[in-house]
């Protein structure tokens, strides 16, 4: 083994780059992972372009990962070289009190893999031993590159306290709105509406099972809501977009006491009719993240077989990389998800 590695790292404002660098060294509650498949995330190409305060260059960004142990520090248990794993890339303190009440997902003293230490857009990455999950039969390591943008739309829809989700309506097909279209399935929802400007995410929306998907740019989406819900509106509306229109757009097409859940981030505000929310008794309900069960529940449902990741998740080698996440960041790109995969040694 080399004692150096490729990366792609973030240098600077509007530049990323392959380069050369040391290998981690695993501390002594830490374990050395050599990557498989890192997914490139659609928040840090967000951050990218936005040239966000939150990740700020020079970073190693990739939280989406999956790899093999090469090494353990002296402290870890239990814990073999040679096993395949996936790394819940959110490290909450443990100790605060809304970690103690298991809402780890948004302990403030929380720190992520890929922003507030290096990521896997390289070839290894040292992680605190209590992120690895090792994978299950059934799970391989491309697919577990999905674990982490899964454990987001679980958490979206097990924080949803409608126990009858009869019509639920997702606005927006990227990868957290198709992933919640397909958890959503999983957990009992009969009738699922689309909606999402893309001829091909549209396409990929109803071969993944949508009944209805919805050209946001050109057909009126509240009349297509009206007829789909036979008048009666949506009992759960995931915005997977994050917008002021799209966020208004899932409390708009509610059914009387339905929930709408807001897990995009790209916009800071919204704009909303309380005077609705509070006569039809309509929950907004935000979704950050996920916890721990969050992540194992999105680990079994993939390997149990209720997630479809093919025709909408783009392998692309490693050392394309570069040109992967610029061409996704111009917005040219008619990828959904691209999957980085790594040559290994
Ligand atoms: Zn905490």
């Amino acid at each position: 083994m080399s004692n150096t590695m490729r990366a792609m790292i973030y240098t600077a404002p509007g530049n990323i780059e392959l380069l050369e660098l040391p290998q981690p060294r695993p501390e002594c509650d830490e374990v050395l992972i050599r990557v498989a498949y890192v997914g490139i995330c659609g928040s840090e190409i967000e951050a990218f372009v936005s040239n966000s305060p939150r990740r700020r260059p020079p970073l190693i960004m990739g939280r989406e990962f999956s790899g093999t142990v090469v090494a353990v520090g002296e402290r870890v248990a239990g814990i073999n070289v040679d096993a395949k794993v996936v790394i819940n890339p959110l490290i909450p303190c443990g100790d605060c009190h809304l970690c103690r009440m298991g809402r780890t997902n948004v302990c403030p003293n929380r720190q992520l893999l890929s922003m507030h230490r290096p990521g896997a857009y390289a070839e290894y990455v040292s992680v605190p031993a209590r992120a690895i999950y090792e994978l299950p039969s059934g799970l391989d390591l491309k697919r577990a590159a999905l674990v982490e943008p899964l454990a987001n739309a679980v958490h979206a829809m097990r924080i949803v306290s409608n126990p009858v989700m009869h019509n639920v309506a997702i606005i927006g097909a990227g990868t957290i709105g198709l992933l919640c279209m397909q958890v959503a399935r999983s957990m009992g929802a009969a009738r699922i509406l689309v909606s999402e400007p893309s001829a091909h995410r549209r396409e990929v929306a109803r071969k993944l099972g949508a009944n209805q998907t919805v050209d946001s740019s050109r057909e009126d989406l509240f009349a297509a809501g009206a007829t789909f819900t036979y008048g009666c509106g949506f009992d759960v509306c995931i915005d997977a977009v994050g917008r002021a229109t799209t966020r208004k757009q899932a409390v708009q097409l509610l059914a009387p006491v339905g929930t709408a859940v807001w897990i995009g981030l790209h916009e800071r505000d919204a704009e909303i009719n309380a005077m609705d929310v509070v006569t039809n008794e309509f929950r907004i309900q935000g979704s950050y993240a996920y916890t721990d069960a969050d992540f194992r529940k999105a680990i079994q449902l993939l390997a149990d077989g209720y997630i479809v990741t093919d025709g909408w998740v783009t392998e692309v080698p490693f050392t394309d990389g570069v040109e992967a996440f610029l061409e996704l960041a111009s917005g040219e790109s008619g990828r959904v998800k691209v999957v980085l995969q790594f040559d290994g040694k």
